[in-house]
């Protein structure tokens, strides 16, 4: 058998009884022109090994598979997709791996060989989407290079936002102190089965290299959260939390890094923010 002799996705859930649980967030993509056109977001994966969270009953893990990936491992909370993953495995050529798992506690670097760079894929299950984009963000020694994630349109818009928007706050400071962003798709609710409330829209990350890579997630979290979290105070009042667990006031911290103390977070840059964790990091 192969990829392209498989049932469609709609008689594949009919015939394996895989009707959606809002639970697990189950939202799924059966157009396997779309879940193609995601999969080749990722570029050339034929000298890659892929990983793809919450596979369901398949149709973005056939994209990976017919793209060409090396290998792909799949993570799936839900054990009832099993015997349609079983299915896809024998069609790929035993290409597909299968851990019935939750994401948030596997060791991805420990599940995937390291012969090749490492891509993460995923229709992310909306409710832990954003835990997970941090934890990949953190994982050190970083085991991924690129990663193609679908997320609410409004998750989506806060990874790639730039100074001075909105959306910009922790999620595009974090990501982008790790990774190019860009934004590569946008998908309307009626594309999923069943449809959800918003649209969705797919983020490209590249990871950095090491040298530019900002190293000290943890303090950035700590004065995002706090420069962020009461966003329309000067930064002088807003960092007071982040400057409390250190031996510097917040205006000591913000003129050590070059920032203004009556400005809001919001129209400080990335590089600014690293540079105000890094003078946290030394002031504690
Ligand atoms: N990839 C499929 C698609 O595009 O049609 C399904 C996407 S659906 C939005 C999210 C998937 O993630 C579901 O299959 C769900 O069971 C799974 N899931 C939810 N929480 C999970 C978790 N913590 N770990 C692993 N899988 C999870």
């Amino acid at each position: 058998m192969s990829l392209d002799s498989l049932p469609p996705l709609r008689d594949v859930i009919a015939q394996h009884d895989l009707g959606a649980k809002k639970a697990f967030g189950q939202h799924f993509l059966l157009d396997l022109n779309l879940t193609g056109k995601i999969a080749r977001l990722a570029g050339d994966l034929s000298q890659a090994h892929a990983i793809e969270i919450g596979p369901g009953p398949g149709g973005l893990t056939r994209g990976i598979l017919e793209a060409g990936a090396k290998s792909l491992t799949v993570v799936e909370k839900d054990a009832r997709f099993l015997g349609a993953l079983d299915d896809i495995n024998q069609a790929s050529g035993g290409r597909l791996t299968v851990h019935q798992a939750d994401a948030l506690d596997v060791d991805e670097d420990a599940l995937l060989p390291s012969d090749a760079p490492r891509i993460i894929l995923s229709n992310l299950p909306y409710n832990v989407g954003t835990l997970l984009l941090i934890k990949w963000l953190e994982a050190d020694p970083a085991w991924w290079t690129r990663a193609v994630l679908m997320f609410q349109r409004e998750v989506a818009d806060r990874v790639v936002a730039q100074p001075g928007s909105k959306a910009y706050g922790r999620l595009a400071v974090i990501s982008q102190s790790r990774c190019d962003v860009r934004m590569g798709l946008k998908v309307p609710a009626r594309a999923f089965t069943p449809p959800p409330k918003v649209e969705s829209a797919v983020v490209v990350l590249d990871l950095l290299p090491e040298a530019k890579r900002f190293a000290d997630v943890q303090a950035l979290g700590i004065v995002t959260a706090s420069a962020f979290g009461q966003r329309r105070k000067t930064l002088r009042r807003s960092l007071a939390q982040a400057a409390g667990q250190t031996k510097a006031s917040a205006e000591d911290l913000l003129n050590a890094a070059g920032i203004d103390p009556g400005a809001r977070a919001e129209v400080i840059d990335v590089d600014g923010f690293q540079r105000l964790a890094t003078e946290w990091r030394k002031a504690r």
